[in-house]
């Protein structure tokens, strides 16, 4: 290399750095807001919030950086979905594969943040700041009409930063790619539509077999107890507590607040043991996905979940698939009944199992079971794709989500608050990011078929999850995703893993083997 570009590349690792440190700060922020900050401090924190922001922006659009980035050779070919090895022949040879792998995850930055002008930011933000205000008060008020200006004017803004940040085939590709590096609409309409066959006749022939009880779920289980069982799971899951913690909030979720501190949320229902439970070992998926980041990349922005698809896969793993499973609930559920001395006396493990597996269509998203979930997910991104191309309006979006909600899911919400009110998402301009949330389950199973391959077969793995011995399963994990962090794509960890690319038949497989035998279809 040359010296200019060892130049080159020191200074783009230093600033790099330099923005993980205010990413750090800002999600300490956040943390803290949704957690113990007293009400009236929310004032000074959006301030701080949004200085950060302008801060990290500067960096990150600045011509420091670009002018490193360009040294090194880097171009709008590093935005592409092909192979790192491809990509990067036009960066210099003298470049380990992390570092790379930098400079392709900050050329992708800087270009999206000096691409959109700084106008269109501004708009978005503060039409969103009101439009989620308006939202509120409209889902409670069953009053789509006072919402759908400014729906209206943010379906406007995000596609002029599709266009400004330039598509190939679609204008959802734009935004999608924020969450799904790489990822084409095209590629997921795909591979919607084959899970979509597969779903939508599995929940009718589930809806006509005589539905499983779940009344012990509303019982009365004790926070306290509830807390207690719930950090005995995380740390058998292997969850490491001298680098986190977990607090309460209403809406539960992970955050790294440094390279050693990593912390989740959960929240609990006194009278619905699921509620507490699973978000603790869906967060604790999250939360050991940013633990594994390996040394090379600790304290870079390469130290992140690749894409929102991968990391909901890690999570959605743990919850679905290992903590709703048979073996997870014969080895916790006599575990369970000491921390609730009472409560499930009458209760066998089938009983229990078949209880946390229950399916049913219903309107809400956020409560909805692993088979209708995804249905939830496929009415909301076929809306956005139709929005951004324009194809339909935001007036009509009440009644298509009726008709959408009759085809997949066979219910038909009267109300728009328990149908197109329901997700806060859309109040702050957040387009192609519903997708991930099936995306997470598609790529989780795709991964946990190949663990189960590799872990010696599905009764070797039913063992060790009987036996509460996550250990072989997390190292896995940590070898084949966790390590490498944003290094790889999601494209890139799939076709390492799996020798493919993305592919509903996993998932399909699973849930019609585990539902056929739940439901005696
Ligand atoms: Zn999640």
């Amino acid at each position: 290399m040359t010296e200019q570009q060892t130049k080159a590349i020191e200074k783009v690792q230093e600033i790099d750095k330099e923005v993980t440190l205010i990413s750090h700060i800002g999600a300490t922020i956040s943390w803290d807001q949704e957690t113990y900050m007293p009400e009236q401090g929310v004032e000074e924190k959006s301030e701080q919030s949004s200085l950060l922001s302008r801060l990290a922006h500067d960096h990150m659009a600045g011509s420091t950086l670009g002018n490193a980035l360009a040294t090194l050779g880097a171009d709008e070919k590093l935005l592409g979905a092909e192979a790192l090895g491809n990509v990067t022949s036009k960066l210099p040879k003298g470049l380990s594969q992390t570092q790379k792998a930098l400079v392709r995850k900050v050329y992708r930055n800087h270009f999206r943040e000096a691409k959109i002008p700084e106008d269109l930011v501004m708009e978005l933000s503060q039409t969103g700041t009101i439009a989620q205000s308006v939202w509120a008060k409209a889902r409670n008020a069953g009053d789509f009409a006072s919402f759908q200006p400014y729906l209206e004017k943010l379906v406007d803004l995000k596609r002029r930063e599709a266009d400004v940040v330039g598509y190939e085939d679609h204008p959802y590709d734009a935004l999608l790619d924020t969450y799904e590096p790489g990822m084409k609409t095209a590629q997921v309409t795909q591979v919607f539509k084959d899970l979509r066959a597969a779903l939508v006749p599995l929940v009718k022939a589930i809806a006509a077999a005589p539905q499983v009880d779940d009344s012990f779920l509303q019982r009365t289980y004790p926070l306290a107890s509830q807390e207690a069982f719930g950090l005995r799971v995380l740390k058998d899951l292997g969850y490491d507590m001298d680098r986190g913690r977990m607090d309460v909030t209403a809406h539960p979720f992970t955050t790294s607040l440094g390279r050693d501190d990593v912390r989740i949320t959960t929240r609990y229902a006194e009278n619905f043991f699921k509620t507490g439970i699973f978000s603790i070992i869906h967060e604790a998926g999250h939360g050991l996905y940013e633990l594994g980041f390996g040394p090379e990349i600790r304290g870079s922005s390469l130290a992140d979940g690749t894409s929102l698809g991968v990391h909901e896969s890690q999570s959605r793993t743990w919850e679905n698939m290992i903590g709703r499973s048979r073996p997870f609930w014969n080895h916790y559920l006599p575990l369970l009944k000491t921390y609730f001395p009472g409560v499930l006396d009458d209760l066998g493990p089938e009983a229990f199992y078949r209880g946390i597996n229950k399916v049913e269509p219903s309107f809400i998203r956020v409560e909805a079971d692993e088979v209708t979930y995804s249905l939830h997910i496929m009415l909301r991104f076929f809306l956005e794709t139709k929005l951004m191309e324009g194809s339909i309006k935001v007036k009509d979006l009440p009644d298509l989500w009726r008709a959408e909600s009759r085809d997949l899911l066979g219910i038909d919400p009267d109300h728009v608050s328990s149908g197109v009110l329901q997700d806060v998402h859309w109040s702050f301009g957040l387009f192609g990011y519903f997708p991930t949330y099936s995306l997470g389950n598609i790529i989780g199973a795709q991964f946990y078929q190949v663990i189960e391959k590799d872990l010696g077969g599905s009764k070797a793995l039913g063992d060790l999850v009987g036996s509460a011995n996550f250990e072989p399963i997390l190292s896995w994990m940590r070898t084949h995703i966790h390590q490498y962090g944003a290094a790889k794509t999601a494209g890139e960890l799939l076709s390492d893993i799996t020798g493919g690319g993305l592919d509903a038949k996993p998932f399909v497989n699973y849930l019609t083997a585990k539902y056929t035998e739940v439901y005696g279809l």
